[in-house]
């Protein structure tokens, strides 16, 4: 039996059902597992903490499946996978909603392994050696237990990269992709590019926010930052902004946002859009003496790795400023950061540094997070990436 057997001392994590083990908690390996190989972990005293799969050329050289005996084999597979969609599908069969993700990594169980539903079609990320040998059993439970038309894979290079997998994309069942999916979301219909779009093709995990966010906008101007294919920018129409500018640096994302725009009989003239990078446009609305009721920051992730938490933590706090400045009081900010390594105590901080360096007064009026289908497990915090906060500016 391959076996990993700890260092002394180093078994605590994994009775806290964290999945992980590094290479450098790692005392003895035996029976040469290969790239994928099933590996069982002992502790110290070859006490059995779990089971779960090989990956040499990762940090992160197990990634564990299971916390008890057993094997892994495709009726676990099957019961990991239901459980998992059963979380999702009062929201999918009781709600109009059709898009939302159904597994999402260590937090359902299936370390590495993303997968978002577009109306009938799944598009899936495999980041995990261990999972490379199960890819073709997943895809046909996904297939059986969902009942779609095609399945897509869309994996990230560099996170298959930090696993000595290369690259992978293409139709792994069914029918081909079309190039645009119509997803129903709160109301709102949205075209997702899944074959070419920015990650599987749609920022899924701030459906809930751009719901909540409804409320604020009525009759207030908006400033939708790093919009995209409009996502943020739609719900403040729909909840009656009296005009909303679109911002972002990806000619593609604009093209489909006007699209977006057309689904829902919102493109008039309450709405424009700017293909600009974000600082500048502030700091030109800033010149131009230009004000605004609610500005929402929603910035790619500053913070890949946590070397760049000070860095990031500087930029998130220029960005935060610079829209502060602009905003009308009785406004709002809505702003958010999507790097796992700056925790909510530190994003807080940093927008209070921000309101300060502005000369403004403002409060928290909401905490936002990522949505339901995210779910952080408790026993990994790790999986907590996306906050946000709403802040009220006062004077
Ligand atoms: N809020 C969006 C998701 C934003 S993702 C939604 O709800 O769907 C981040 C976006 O920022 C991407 O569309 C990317 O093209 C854009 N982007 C990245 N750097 C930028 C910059 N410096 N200026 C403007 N847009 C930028």
């Amino acid at each position: 039996m391959k076996t990993v057997r700890l260092k002394k001392g180093r078994e605590a994590s994994l009775q806290r059902r964290h999945p992980w083990v590094f290479s450098g908690a790692i005392e003895t390996v035996e029976g040469n597992p290969q790239a994928g190989d099933v590996v069982r972990v002992v502790g110290s005293d070859r006490t059995l903490l779990g089971v779960g799969a090989w990956s040499p050329e990762s940090q992160i050289r197990v990634r564990l499946l299971r916390f008890e005996d057993g094997a892994i084999d495709r009726d676990f597979l099957q019961v990991t996978l239901a459980a998992a969609l059963a979380k999702r599908n009062s929201y999918l069969q009781d709600t109009d909603n059709n898009a939302c993700r159904l597994v999402f990594g260590e937090s359902d169980h299936l370390p590495g392994l993303i997968v978002d539903r577009y109306d009938d079609f799944l598009v899936c990320q495999f980041q995990f050696a261990g999972l490379e040998p199960w890819k073709t059993t997943l895809v046909e439970l996904l297939a059986e237990q969902t009942g779609c038309r095609g399945i897509l894979e869309r994996s990230d290079t560099a996170a298959r990269k930090r696993e000595g997998l290369t690259g992978s994309e293409g139709t792994l069942w069914g029918d081909p992709a079309p190039e645009g999916v119509l997803i129903r979301e709160n109301g709102l219909q949205f075209e997702v590019n899944i074959t070419s779009g920015q990650k599987t093709g749609f920022y899924l995990d701030q459906a809930e926010n751009r719901h909540l966010v409804r409320s604020y906008c009525r009759g207030r101007t908006v400033l939708n930052c790093f919009a995209y294919t409009g996502g943020f920018s739609l719900a403040a129409l729909s909840a009656g902004a009296t005009h909303v500018t679109s911002v972002d640096s990806s000619a593609p994302a604009l093209t489909l946002l006007e699209r977006n725009l057309q689904h829902n009989q919102l493109h008039d003239s309450r709405h424009q859009a700017i293909e600009a990078r974000v600082g500048n446009l502030l700091r030109d609305w800033q010149a131009e003496g230009r004000r605004i009721d609610l500005v929402v920051l929603d910035p790619p992730k500053f913070a890949e790795q946590k070397s760049q938490v000070m860095k990031a933590a500087r930029a998130y706090k220029d960005l935060a400023l610079q829209a502060v400045k602009l905003i009308n009081p009785g406004g709002y900010l809505v702003t958010f950061s999507c790097s796992g390594g700056i925790d909510l105590k530190l994003f807080q901080k940093i927008t209070a540094d921000a309101f300060l360096d502005a000369d403004r007064d403002g409060e928290i009026v909401r905490y936002l997070h990522q949505g339901f289908d995210h779910p952080v497990a408790l026993a990994f915090p790790e999986s907590q990436y996306l906050k946000g906060l709403i802040c009220r500016v006062n004077d």
